[in-house]
């Protein structure tokens, strides 16, 4: 028979066991914060230790960017590194291919880059987040040549981590459990689990939807939590947490930085531009 007590030994040592561990064991990592909205870096390890969240911190790094060649990609690394945080650079366009070294991209901690930014078909530059720089001649089209971007960064981009997933121009934002099929969505995560690239949770889009989650860690995909702040609004990752618990994400799904030798850089060419 349980008595009072047993109950009690019972429900402490439930407490200190690994069945109940916060957030299904995952240690929170923001691996995508920027030091935006006059965001310094002090201020941006102060909040981390206080939220208990890990962030790396992003240069964006791109043609009409902070950052255009390898001088500024190590003067970045140099002002970041040993502070707290991770030293994140976020490949900006596609035009960062032809702009840096892999020796200076290697001293970052991990890449990243979205498919926010490409050629159509007709040679028109796009920037999916721009509404006036956003062009569709047909909905079906323009999604085709989206995840055929997306499948060819993937492919290409010797990047560890894709980001802002399955976002969409605004105009297309309502329709986006429609345009996002079946189809669609195996493309890219197909591409992502064969290049071993790590698919970012967005804490601030909330995206990707629970239901690409839930297919990519069946088809064995990492996730990496991130937020992608436009101000120097953190949150909390409120979305991705969310998520670990709708779409049952434990420690085995979630990426790591790789570690010198095995980033991304170091393992896959640069390409030649394409899009
Ligand atoms: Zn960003």
């Amino acid at each position: 028979m349980l008595t009072k007590y047993s109950l009690a030994v019972i429900a402490l040592s439930l407490a200190f066991c690994g069945c109940t561990a916060k957030n299904n064991g995952i240690k929170l990592v923001d691996y995508h914060v920027h030091l935006k909205g006059g965001l310094t870096l002090p201020e941006a390890v102060a909040m981390s230790k206080v939220n208990g969240i890990q962030y790396g911190i992003a240069a964006n790094c791109g043609l009409k960017f902070p950052v255009t060649d390898d001088k500024g990609l190590r003067a970045y690394v140099a002002s970041v590194k040993g502070k707290g945080a991770y030293v994140a650079m976020q490949a900006e366009g596609r035009e960062w291919v032809t702009l840096f070294s892999p020796e200076a991209i290697a001293e970052f901690d991990y890449i990243f880059s979205d498919a926010l930014t490409w050629r159509d078909h007709k040679n028109r530059r796009m920037r999916l987040w721009i509404p006036k720089e956003v062009f569709i001649d047909d909905k079906q089209q323009f999604m085709d040549m989206y995840v055929d971007r997306i499948v060819w960064i993937l492919d290409n981009e010797p990047i560890d981590i894709f980001v802002n997933p399955t976002l969409l121009p605004k105009v297309l934002a309502p329709e986006y459990d429609a345009l996002w099929t079946d189809a669609r969505m195996k493309r890219f995560i197909d591409a992502a689990v064969k290049n071993n690239i790590a698919i970012e949770i967005n804490s601030r889009f909330k995206l990707p939807k629970a239901a690409f989650i839930k297919k990519a860690k069946a088809a064995g995909a990492k996730f990496a939590f991130g937020t992608n702040n436009g101000d120097r609004e953190l949150g909390k990752l409120e979305y991705c947490i969310k998520m670990i618990d709708e779409c049952g994400l434990t420690p085995q799904d979630m990426f790591t930085p790789k570690g010198d030798g095995k980033k991304a850089i170091q393992l896959k060419k640069l390409p030649k531009l394409k899009y």
